[in-house]
């Protein structure tokens, strides 16, 4: 066979989570909870199941729910986005993000990747024949040098994905980021592909700061969110975008034609739950105080690192510990101490000296103790 993805090899997250079961491991590396979704959202779910919401929603998403969705974007970004052409709920942000790319990458057609770059862009940007052009984050602290972003603009760039807060960095975009991407875009056709999965998690008192917050950036952008993150249900797969309707209309073509729609009782259970604004806005506390658990129990530790500003993410820089290469280390952390993280050498082009592992902290305060203890033996 003639592979469309010839360099392309099972995902990460997929092997160090085997691996964690293989060696009965603490699994730090794959992001997800350890702890249940509210059983206020769980009953919802069964409610919505009873009432018989069991068949197709429509395409786009439940209308209650897109139209909570607009209402929340609004209050939030002081953006209005119309819930009948510019809202569709989706299979986890993977799914929008695939639909988004796909709607308008032709062969030929150059996209924008800020690396580290979580692992879905590339390879879909490669089916639909496009070319990713990789821009290394900068420094420790992962930050953008927007002259080579812009030095990096071709005629035919059509896209630029951008993703804050930043998965595996923790780095996050400040306002003055988005006026500088705002700033080169105009006149330009170049559309901008925001992954905002984690705007409620997001720490020190910084601002999420939306692609839909600016007139210029929103015009041109497809933003991308996670009920799975926010809800602690990433298993439920249940996500959106919002795009200017001109791009609504092409997402939606795709987007028939690879789900057609998401599940039904979950959509109506979040359209009632998300009614509550503290249910979101809450999350960035309730995660920094992970955050702050975990590196409060590893400031002994050999471990270097700068507190994760957003995410459940934080990286680790080991280099006073060992010379090893971070697949080689993130091996033998399962295999002889009982611990899972991700080689963040994974996402990474040139950085490959930079010796960090990413560890997630959405994880009971237990679970965080018992993994400090092994990062603080080493
Ligand atoms: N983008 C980023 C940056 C992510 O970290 C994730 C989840 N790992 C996704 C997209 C996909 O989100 P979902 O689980 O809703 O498909
Ligand atoms: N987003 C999650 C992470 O970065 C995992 C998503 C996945 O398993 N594909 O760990």
């Amino acid at each position: 066979i003639s592979s469309k993805l010839p360099d392309t090899t099972p995902s990460i997250f997929s092997v160090m989570s085997r691996m964690a079961n293989e060696y009965n491991a603490i699994n730090l590396s794959q992001g997800f909870p350890n702890f249940e979704t509210d059983k206020k959202l769980k009953k919802l779910v069964t409610k919505a199941m009873k009432k018989g919401y069991n068949q197709y929603p429509p395409s786009h998403g439940v209308q209650e729910l897109r139209e909570e969705i607009a209402k929340k974007i609004a209050d939030l970004y002081d953006k209005e986005y119309d819930p009948e052409t510019e809202i569709t709920l989706t299979a986890g942000a993977t799914q929008a993000l695939y639909c988004a790319i796909t709607a308008f990458i032709h062969p030929g057609d150059e996209v924008i990747v800020l690396k580290p770059a979580y692992d879905s862009y590339e390879p879909t940007i490669q089916i639909n024949g496009g070319k990713p052009v990789l821009i290394q984050l900068k420094g420790e602290n992962y930050k953008v040098d927007w002259n080579e972003v812009k030095e990096a603009i071709t005629p035919r760039t059509k896209m630029i994905i951008i993703n804050t807060p930043h998965n595996p960095t923790g780095t996050v975009l400040l306002e003055e980021d988005m006026k500088k991407l705002e700033e080169m875009l105009e006149g330009t056709d170049i559309i901008l592909l925001s992954d905002e999965v984690y705007e409620h998690l997001i720490f020190d008192g910084i601002d999420h700061q939306s692609a839909s917050k600016l007139p210029g950036l929103a015009e041109r952008a497809i933003v991308c969110a996670s009920f799975g993150k926010t809800f602690h249900n990433t298993g439920w797969k249940t996500g959106y975008c919002v795009a200017p309707e001109y791009l609504m209309k092409e997402i939606w073509k795709i987007h028939e034609v690879t789900v057609f729609s998401v599940n039904h009782p979950m959509q109506k259970a979040y359209s009632e739950y998300i009614k509550t604004p503290e249910h979101y806005l809450e999350l960035s506390s309730f995660y920094q105080k992970k955050r702050d658990l975990f590196l409060n129990l590893i400031e002994q530790s050999r471990f270097k690192f700068s507190p994760s500003l957003g995410t459940y993410f934080q990286l680790l820089n080991y280099s006073d510990i060992t010379q090893e290469n971070d697949v080689t280390f993130a091996e033998r952390l399962v295999k002889e101490h009982g611990l899972a993280s991700i080689p963040v050498s994974v996402f990474n082009i040139d950085q490959k000296d930079h010796k960090q592992l990413r560890f997630c902290f959405a994880k009971t305060d237990e679970t965080l103790e018992q993994a400090a203890e092994i990062l603080c033996k080493l």
